[in-house]
């Protein structure tokens, strides 16, 4: 499943090539790749992508009706007035996008296609491919996307602000908890955006053990791990993200941290630094993999 870095990587890589341009026109070939209000699904024809923004593992295009095509001046004050919409998606298992020129057809797992233009111009299509249809598309009023439970349940974007803060905010979270460290940190409520890679690397950067119990963990542990978890995360942006199987940025390109990982995947192997065959353990219900020499 694409993590922050992931789709961060993807935010990246489609803002350059469609901020700025009109959505002409959509298809939505499967239905349940489209949530929320369907209505308004039609209501995005027409509207121009003002921003990509990433938050937590969602992708999200703000949309604005503003500079409709009208007669300049007169109309502003109707055009200004018609509401915006923001489109949620969440990637899920092997959600992903594509930018294609005008005129090619679907691929085999494209769930909605929207055809871009620029200045009047047909320029692009921008496909929304999905392998497995768990990822999907929540057309929202942008007032709703502050209401939607999913949403409001998002704890803090691990990469806002100093370590010392995070470190400040997950000591505070951890203390009720008895459940295991990594448990915490798949918790997107306590933490957005960490999934099973990025929470086996950071607490192995941090040579924190994934079953130790949260509230068990010191203070210095702990600012170890936020540090952690914004170098591991920083460094995998830089190199794209991960390509583990289907991820791939918006043109097409593979990320290489993969290369980098120092222990996911990697059971059986030797820690890269001690030389001890890692272990792998079910642990939150997700393969696990550590080392149990260099993680305490
Ligand atoms: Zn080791």
């Amino acid at each position: 499943m694409p993590e922050l870095p992931e789709v961060e990587t993807i935010a990246r890589t489609l803002r350059p090539q469609i901020e700025g341009k009109r959505i002409s026109a959509l298809e939505l070939l499967l239905t349940r790749s489209l949530q929320g209000e369907t209505e308004l699904f039609p209501r995005i024809r027409g509207c121009k992508i003002d921003r990509v923004l990433r938050r937590a593992k969602l992708l999200l295009l703000f949309l604005s009706t503003a500079d409709a095509p009208a007669h300049a001046g007169e109309k502003t004050e109707k055009n200004g007035g018609e509401p915006s919409l923001v489109l949620a998606f969440h990637l899920k298992m092997t959600g992903g996008f594509c930018i294609l020129p005008e005129g090619t057809p679907p691929q085999k797992h494209t769930r909605i296609i929207f055809d871009l233009e620029q200045g009047g111009h047909p320029a692009t299509r921008l496909f929304f491919n999905d392998i497995r249809t768990f990822g999907f598309c929540r057309v929202m009023r942008p007032g709703e996307l502050n209401a939607w439970p999913f949403w409001r349940a998002l704890g803090p974007e691990p990469l806002e602000g100093e370590a010392e803060a995070l470190a400040a905010h997950l000591a505070l979270s951890f203390r009720q908890r008895r459940g295991a460290v990594k448990a915490a940190l798949l918790d997107q409520s306590l933490i957005a955006g960490i999934g099973n890679i990025y929470a086996d690397e950071s607490l192995f950067r941090a040579g924190i053990r994934p079953d130790v119990p949260a509230g068990g963990i010191s203070e210095a542990k702990v600012l170890k791990l936020a540090k952690a978890i914004q170098d591991i995360l920083l460094l995998s942006i830089q190199e794209c993200g991960s390509s583990i199987r289907d991820y791939k940025d918006a043109n097409g390109k593979a990320g290489a941290f993969q290369n980098s990982f120092a222990v996911y995947g990697r059971k059986g192997l030797p820690c890269p630094l001690c030389g001890q065959t890692l272990e792998s353990a079910r642990i939150a219900g997700r393969s696990t993999v550590f080392c149990a020499d260099c993680q305490q």
